[in-house]
């Protein structure tokens, strides 16, 4: 007899497996649109059974379907990072892109049931190496004044959470409440890729890093907006719960 975390990761794989045909560029865009529904609806499906572990208190489980919840947003970002390229926006499709690998890394952190998603990972950098211009990244530099743990709210270090790790269905956070900063630098291997020069001037013309479009001077000064955060290497569940 499956345990319910078997079960649950079968009809995960079932979904994963329905969409994952489409996760291709070339694939139409009402296709991958759809995909992205049955994914939402996946991810909510996965958000209630980890609440349901949760109120059980049953740790494991929680964590099991934290993963699940990361791999499904993977996925959604995937697809909304070919919709993104395909609506010629290029700011958007990174960002989505970045978030799929991040939703990735959180998804192996928090449960061996994802512990097989390196070589999905390695897709996503390889497509970012392929469809996009080596960004400028920066990167910057703080003294910790003051900073909390996310899971009980303690001063972080003088708990016994470490960040990174799974806690009953979340992973732990520092959370920085004071900081000075002391430098921004340019780095090629930024902790956050989000945070990357947009625009450059040439010519007294300001001009899009990716699209290299002249931009009006006004909407230089803002950021495009920040969007939250398959086949057979798509990150369905392993073997492993
Ligand atoms: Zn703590």
């Amino acid at each position: 007899m499956k345990n319910p975390i078997e079960s649950f990761r079968d009809h995960f794989n079932d979904v994963v497996e329905e969409v994952q045909r489409f996760a291709v560029f070339v694939r139409a865009i009402e296709f991958q649109q759809q995909s992205v529904a049955k994914l939402e609806t996946l991810l909510d499906e996965c958000t209630k059974a980890k609440e349901k572990a949760i109120a059980e208190q049953s740790e494991d489980a929680a964590n099991a379907y934290l993963s699940f919840e990361f791999m499904a947003k993977a996925l959604i970002e995937e697809f909304r990072f070919y919709l993104a390229l395909k609506a010629d926006n290029p700011d958007s499709a990174w960002d989505h892109l970045v978030n799929a690998e991040s939703s990735s890394a959180a998804a192996m952190k928090s449960h061996a049931v994802a512990s097989h998603l390196d070589g999905y990972i390695h897709r996503l950098h390889a497509m970012e190496r392929l469809l996009f211009p080596q960004p400028v990244f920066f990167s910057a530099g703080f003294i910790v004044r003051e900073s909390e743990c996310s899971i009980c709210g303690a001063e972080y270090g003088e708990c016994s959470h470490v960040k990174g790790r799974p806690y009953m269905g979340k992973l732990c956070a520092r959370i920085v409440k004071k900081a000075d900063l002391q430098e921004v630098s340019v780095v090629s291997d930024p902790a956050d890729k989000h945070c990357r020069a947009l625009h450059y001037t040439d010519d007294g013309v300001t001009k899009n890093v990716f699209t290299q479009r002249a931009i009006k001077d006004q909407d230089a000064e803002q950021s495009p907006p920040a969007y939250p955060g398959g086949r057979t290497d798509a990150p369905s569940g392993s073997a492993e719960a």
